[in-house]
């Protein structure tokens, strides 16, 4: 199988082909298609295994195919246990979205608010976070997540053994019912399986 034929638009192939990947991983053949349709996902896969891409591409892809709104507001949003997974993440989406008209930022602690604030204000698509500091641009109405299409958990074990499990609470209150919701895990423990119901609708699992 090739990216062509999971159905990624032009922008995608050529960035995937600049990276030099010839062939789909096994998660990204069966998570990508997944994307596509619209379903939640519930997905265990490790670092390494091509997980990235595996909901970058396809949230980019259906994030450009509608048109760019005059006043640009957060569309999507990927949270991230660590402020270097959260950077990793927000450098894929990056060179992955070249091509594409879409703004993202990412959002963590222990640097400046002002930039944070400022790249908010101006307007983006997408942003990569950690919870703590996403909740305080929430509860400062830096950040208005209410017409957010794409809510995506990653590395959710990591975030569990954290101790963010009520910061993850905290920002699925302020998102609106009608959105996609993705979440990956290293492995499926009764922890994340009670918080996937919580928020994920008839999810496809995928187990790599
Ligand atoms: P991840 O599991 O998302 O951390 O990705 C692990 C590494 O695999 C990253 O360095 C990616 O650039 C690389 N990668 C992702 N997808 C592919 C692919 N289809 N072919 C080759 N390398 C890939």
């Amino acid at each position: 199988m090739s990216f062509a034929e999971l159905g990624l638009n032009q922008a995608l192939l050529n960035a995937v082909s600049r990276e030099g990947y010839t062939t789909p991983t096994p998660i990204q053949q069966r998570a990508i298609p997944v994307v596509l349709e619209g379903h939640d996902l519930l997905a265990a896969a490790q670092t390494g295994t091509g997980k990235t891409a595996g909901f970058t591409l396809p949230m980019l892809h259906k994030l450009a195919s509608a048109p760019v709104p005059a006043k640009r507001y957060p569309r999507a949003l990927v949270l991230t246990p660590t402020r270097e997974l959260a950077a990793q993440v927000a450098e894929s989406i990056a060179t992955y979205g070249k091509e594409l008209p879409l703004k993202s930022t990412v959002i963590f602690g222990g640097v400046g608010h002002q930039p944070q604030i400022d790249a908010l204000r101006r307007g983006v698509d997408i942003i990569i976070a950690t919870p703590g500091r996403l909740l305080e641009h929430i509860n400062d109405r830096i950040c208005d997540l209410s017409k957010l299409e794409f809510f995506v958990l990653d590395e959710a074990d990591r975030m569990l053994d954290m101790g963010f499990i009520h910061d993850i609470k905290r920002v699925l209150k302020v998102l609106p019912a009608k959105r996609q919701n993705l979440l990956f895990s290293a492995t499926f423990s009764d922890d994340i399986r009670t918080l996937a119901k919580t928020f994920l609708h008839q999810p496809r699992e995928i187990d790599i």
